[in-house]
């Protein structure tokens, strides 16, 4: 994907604060950070979405970005950390190499995730587990 700006930072084509790589990951400080010392964690290789990701490459994605918070949470003394991967465009992702952000968080760093809590309708909870429970046992057996 020479046209992926993600591809070219793996690639060296264009410069990036990397912080770690290895032959499956690469690791370096987001751009336009939320806080200082925000990382994003991308597999070397070019997918658009986390789920064609071979699994070992997944999850040393999952274990490097969750060490970079620890790192980040003791060396630069934030209180914890949110990790976080956006999935096609409706649910914010913008560069379309799949990216798991490391976002280091304060008490009082001000930021605040735009949550919500809805309550499920009668029977919905229970027909949406059961088709997902079903779908996955076929798929990963
Ligand atoms: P997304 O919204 O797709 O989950 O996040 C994309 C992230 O990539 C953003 O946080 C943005 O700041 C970061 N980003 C975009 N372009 C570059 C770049 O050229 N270099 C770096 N280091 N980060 C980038
Ligand atoms: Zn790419």
């Amino acid at each position: 994907m020479s046209d992926c700006i993600f591809c070219k930072i793996v690639g060296g084509e264009i410069p990036a604060r990397k912080i770690y790589e290895d032959e499956l990951i690469c690791a370096f400080l987001d751009i336009s950070p939320i806080n200082f010392g925000h990382v994003l964690v991308i597999p070397k290789e070019h997918h658009q979405s986390a789920s064609t990701v071979p699994e070992a490459t997944a999850g040393r994605m999952f274990a490097v970005a969750s060490r970079i918070g620890i790192l980040l949470k003791r060396r630069e003394e934030y209180d914890g950390y949110n990790l976080h991967l956006a999935d096609g465009t409706v649910a914010g992702q913008v560069v379309m190499h799949v990216h798991m952000h490391v976002v280091p968080r304060g008490a009082e760093d001000g930021f605040r995730w735009n949550w919500r809590q809805l309550a499920y309708p009668e029977g919905m909870a229970d027909e949406i587990a059961a088709s997902l429970r079903a779908k996955l046992a076929e798929k990963i057996g």
